[in-house]
């Protein structure tokens, strides 16, 4: 097999087929691959795409579903950083194709390792204790390394609290401050939930000298929030969730964490998209949901569920448009390459800064919630400053 070719050129005879013809040529090669190919899809991605799949999940999971088959191409059609995350923890024979390389993540993009290395070292020289980063897998493979040598993990948004736990524990992270990157969102909601209140935390706006912040707030701050967010969950609002509220009382309204503060708080409770998924399969027939989170998500849902009246949150549309980018003729396009031995696009993490993502990762895979500690404990005080709002079940 050749060396792959890393280009964003998808040749134009393949955005002259018609939707048909690509379907019928994607299933070919997918038959002709047979178990030497693993077409994973995220929870994100439309259906068009997912048809094809072997696994559909959120980025974790897929990347260690991936890991444990024995196929020699794993074609993530996801974001950039999820092919990275793959990449990490496949196995040696195993290579890792992004079907378009421009699908990135602008989350993910906004914590450039170089500023966060520099951002770590002001927080740091300002006192206060020990600052342990956790960072996000929605993040580029230099964050995850980077946090590794801090001393830090990596997390995701069904796992983050028992990270947070982890990190203020002293037998964990012994942590006196958390540095959450690059989620602010998933950070606070995560603080709050934990029971601590808005004002342990800050904002760290690497676009500002030392975040924008003084010596004494950083010194000050439990969580220290870099100022990152995802533009899918920024659709929701709190009117959304007055509005949903207000066309059916009975509503049960669940949002990601990525979601703003103020739209979490007026939710009746909120979850990773698995947990979301697991909420609604759990919910009685009849059950009516208005879910922030992304799209097209919602809409399989509301398909899967046909007995529950499945909506999103808001009017406007909430997509992402860097997923979309993984469409038909570059999903075909890489496969084609795969048959003829040719690949394109495939996403390799360098064998150094792998070794010390992976470093991150795992510690976030070895945290049980047995491990974690108690805000209490880890606050080293019986007092919690702000309770999380509680949980209703309506519409269950
Ligand atoms: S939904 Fe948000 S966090 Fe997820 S890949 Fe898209 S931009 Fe990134």
């Amino acid at each position: 097999m050749t060396q792959p070719r890393h280009t964003d050129d998808l040749p134009v005879e393949y955005g002259l087929l018609d939707s048909g013809e690509l379907q019928r040529r994607i299933a070919d090669r997918k038959r002709q691959l047979g178990r030497d190919l693993c077409l994973l899809a995220h929870h994100y991605q439309n259906d068009s795409v997912v048809q094809f799949a072997d696994f559909v999940g959120d980025s974790l999971k897929l990347s260690q579903q991936a890991a444990a088959t024995d196929a020699k191409f794993i074609v993530f059609c996801g974001v950039h950083f999820m092919a990275e995350s793959a990449d990490i923890l496949s196995g040696p024979g195993q290579r890792v194709v992004l079907p378009n390389l421009r699908a990135g993540c602008a989350m993910a993009d906004m914590a450039d390792p170089d500023d966060v290395a520099a951002a770590l070292d002001e927080v740091r020289s300002a006192g206060g204790g020990r600052v342990v980063p956790i960072t996000y897998v929605n993040s580029t493979a230099a964050a995850k390394a980077l946090t590794a040598r801090a001393g830090g993990a990596c997390c995701t948004s069904s796992n983050v609290a028992n990270v947070f736990r982890w990190a203020l524990s002293p037998e964990g992270g012994a942590a006196d401050k958390i540095f959450a990157i690059p989620d602010q969102h998933l950070g606070l909601n995560t603080a709050i939930a934990l029971g601590y209140c808005a004002d342990d935390g800050v904002l760290y706006d690497p676009a500002q000298g030392r975040g924008g912040l003084t010596n004494e707030a950083l010194a000050r701050a439990k969580f220290i929030l870099w100022k990152g967010h995802c533009h899918v969950h920024q659709v929701f609002t709190p009117a959304d969730v007055a509005a949903a509220r207000a066309a059916d009382p009975g509503v049960f309204v669940i949002v990601h964490p990525e979601c703003p503060r103020a739209v979490v708080a007026a939710a009746d409770a909120a979850g990773s998209t698995e947990q979301i998924i697991a909420a609604v399969a759990a919910g009685k027939p009849g059950s009516r949901w208005a879910i922030g989170t992304e799209s097209n998500l919602v809409a399989r849902l509301a398909r899967r569920h046909a007995d529950r009246k499945v909506s999103l949150l808001s009017h406007s549309p909430a997509l992402c448009w860097q997923m979309a980018r993984i469409d038909l003729p570059h999903l075909l396009w890489s496969l084609d390459a795969l048959a003829t031995g040719e690949p394109v696009n495939v996403v390799t993490v360098p064998d150094d800064l792998a070794r010390e993502a992976r470093v991150a990762l795992q510690r976030m895979i070895d945290i049980r919630p047995a491990e974690a500690a108690s805000p209490e404990q880890a606050r080293g005080t019986t007092k919690i400053t702000k309770h999380t709002k509680s949980t209703k079940q309506k519409g269950k």
